[in-house]
């Protein structure tokens, strides 16, 4: 996949694009990425990408011309990327649009700071906008991370065992296990007798009931109401 990222902050992403599965799978060729300087794409000697707004009031808003400007010559560059606005006002990330998101060749994501983006790039540049939570942030650039993040474990060989992935939070729409290490007492707290047992139907039962219970506790709104008293689905073994 490749994603292009268009940012008045290019350097917030170079540790970032270098860590852990991300740097593993841009190294591996996996994962493709691009950061782009909105600057670039300005034709003023001082670069300027934001002016008073029409109407008045507080903040400054990033004109259009720079963005459509950047938009066009970044998706003249191979195949046509789903265009995606990082915005407060957008459909909520969640596990679902993450997977279809996973499908697409490419993305492009657009990363706005002060008040707001003329509205005109919306209009006319901007397939979808995604929005990481019912907050609001100051600049579109840690939302780019976060879909980049959560979008790329979905890939082929990014993460390298894939049942980490299938058998994660929201993929069976029940949370996570709990999941202990070394040693085996904590604090007086022992590790469940079961996951020592080496029996692992009796484990796969214990953690798919855990799953159940976590769920129910933590997120119940994630179970439909004729699911809460039910069976839970066999999640994939998750042997070592
Ligand atoms: N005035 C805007 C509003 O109230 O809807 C908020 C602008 S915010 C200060 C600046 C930029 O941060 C936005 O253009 C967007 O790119 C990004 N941003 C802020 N909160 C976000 C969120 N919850 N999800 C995605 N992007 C966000």
């Amino acid at each position: 996949m490749r994603v292009d990222v268009i940012t008045i902050f290019p350097t917030v992403f170079r540790e970032f694009l270098g860590a852990s599965l991300i740097g593993r799978a841009i190294a591996a060729g996996l994962l493709e990425i691009h950061v782009h300087d909105l600057r670039d794409y300005t034709d003023d000697p001082h670069r300027s990408v934001d002016d008073e707004p029409y109407g008045g009031g507080g903040g400054m808003v990033m004109k259009a011309e720079p963005w459509l400007h950047a938009v066009r010559a970044v998706c003249g560059d191979g195949p046509r990327p789903h265009r995606i606005l990082l915005s407060p006002q957008g459909e909520r990330l969640d596990d679902a649009r993450v997977r279809s998101l996973a499908g697409e060749e490419r993305l492009l994501l657009l990363c706005g700071r002060y008040e707001a983006i003329d509205e005109r790039v919306r209009m006319l540049v901007v397939d979808s906008e995604l929005s990481v939570g019912d907050y609001v942030l100051s600049g579109g650039e840690v939302p780019a991370m976060t879909v980049i993040e959560a979008v790329s474990r979905h890939i082929p060989g990014v993460v390298g065992r894939p049942e980490s992935v299938e058998n994660e939070s929201f993929r069976s729409g029940l949370l996570d296990h709990p999941h202990y290490t070394r040693p085996r007492t904590v604090e007086g707290i022992e590790v469940p007798d079961v996951l020592r047992s080496g029996d692992h139907a009796r484990i796969d039962a214990w953690r798919r009931e855990q799953a159940l219970k976590a769920t129910r506790r933590k997120r119940p709104d994630l179970l439909a109401g004729d699911m809460r008293g039910q069976e839970v689905a066999p999640k994939a073994p998750n042997r070592r």
